[in-house]
């Protein structure tokens, strides 16, 4: 088993910044980066609100630019999922394929991973025209006709993304009142190729028999009348969820499924931190991130000089 002083498992900004911080430190931590790495950056176009950047940048720009600086004080990376934890008593465990590490400090910054609709048709389109990517799979609806879902930044990002590509884009929202920031709301709502369908939901998605999308189903909830339109691409833009799967019964969660934390980024288990997506069902923003994962590594680094003695 190798052995180390603080493991940072996940590499979106959170996971970088932890690195930057307590490699600096002296610690030279080993960031587990999950698969695919860089997190929800790296399937963001341009990011116009990280500061420093006036001319915006690019999400999987910053991520390398975060992942360079961390390597410069020394940081290790490991292409790798961590596939199993054990955080009952330090120094901890984490298993990441077939190498076992043991740890005196964890940062869990494992992020959020998309939400799908719970439909079966769903389920079974997945990548065969159900999508919950823009920047992936967007190119494959060139003058197509697209459905995003969601009135949140996500939708309205993916569908103004997806502008390139479709001949139109539709957003359905369950409201009549997006819940994105005005900024993207104006410019949604000035762009031609967009239409937006309000009070509606996904009751369906045909043709599953055959394998791909054909038909979206939308339900209007104020009236409840069903409409049928043909579609060839669905985008799901309904949020994201907590990726906490191999943690649970370990460290306390909230009643949404966030790594619940007190004072800053500690979890109920002394020496373990929790940082990012993964703990923040509120902000959700790549600078909050960064912010919380500088404050998960110098609770960590506070932790191994004093507490842990
Ligand atoms: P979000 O803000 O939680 O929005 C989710 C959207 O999906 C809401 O409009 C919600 O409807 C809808 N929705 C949820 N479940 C649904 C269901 N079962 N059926 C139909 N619709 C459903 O999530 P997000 O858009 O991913 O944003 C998360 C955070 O990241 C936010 O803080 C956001 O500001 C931030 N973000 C920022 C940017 C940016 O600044 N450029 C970009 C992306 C994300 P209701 O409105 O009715 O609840």
């Amino acid at each position: 088993m190798e052995e180390r002083e603080i493991i940072i498992i996940g590499s979106g900004p959170a996971g970088l910044t932890s690195a930057i911080y307590t490699s600096r430190a002296g610690y030279k931590p080993l960031v587990i980066e999950g698969i695919p790495a860089g997190g929800q950056l790296m399937i963001t176009t341009d990011i116009e609100n990280f500061p420093g950047f006036p001319e915006g940048i690019t999400g999987p720009e910053l991520i390398a630019n975060m992942k360079k600086q961390a390597e410069k004080f020394d940081t290790e990376f490991l292409m790798s999922k961590v596939t199993k934890a054990d955080l009952s008593s330090s120094p901890f465990k984490i298993q990441a394929e077939d190498k076992e590490y043991s740890a005196k400090a964890v940062i869990i910054a494992t992020g959020a991973k998309a939400r799908y609709l719970d439909l079966p048709a769903v389920e079974a389109l997945k990548g065969k025209g159900v999508s919950a990517c823009a920047t992936c799979d967007g190119f494959f609806f060139k003058d197509k006709i697209i459905y995003v879902i969601g009135g949140g930044d996500s939708a309205i990002e993916e569908a103004l993304f997806l502008t390139k590509f479709g001949k139109e884009v539709n957003i359905v929202h369950r409201r009549n009142q997006l819940r994105a920031g005005r900024y993207m709301q104006e410019k949604l709502l000035n762009d031609p190729k967009v239409n937006v369908i309000w009070d509606s939901v996904v009751e369906d998605i045909k043709d599953v028999e055959k394998g791909k999308v054909e038909k979206i189903v939308l339900k209007n909830v104020k009236t409840g009348e069903l409409t049928e339109k043909d579609a060839d691409g669905i985008f799901m833009g309904i949020g994201h969820a907590p990726a906490t799967d191999i943690f649970k019964g370990q460290v306390d969660l909230d009643e949404k499924g966030y790594i619940a934390v007190k004072q800053g980024t500690q979890t109920n288990v002394k020496g373990v931190f929790a940082a990012g997506d993964v703990m923040d069902p509120h902000f959700r923003q790549a600078i909050t991130a960064a912010g919380t994962g500088c404050m998960a590594a110098i609770e960590a680094d506070s932790y191994l000089v004093s507490d842990s003695k």
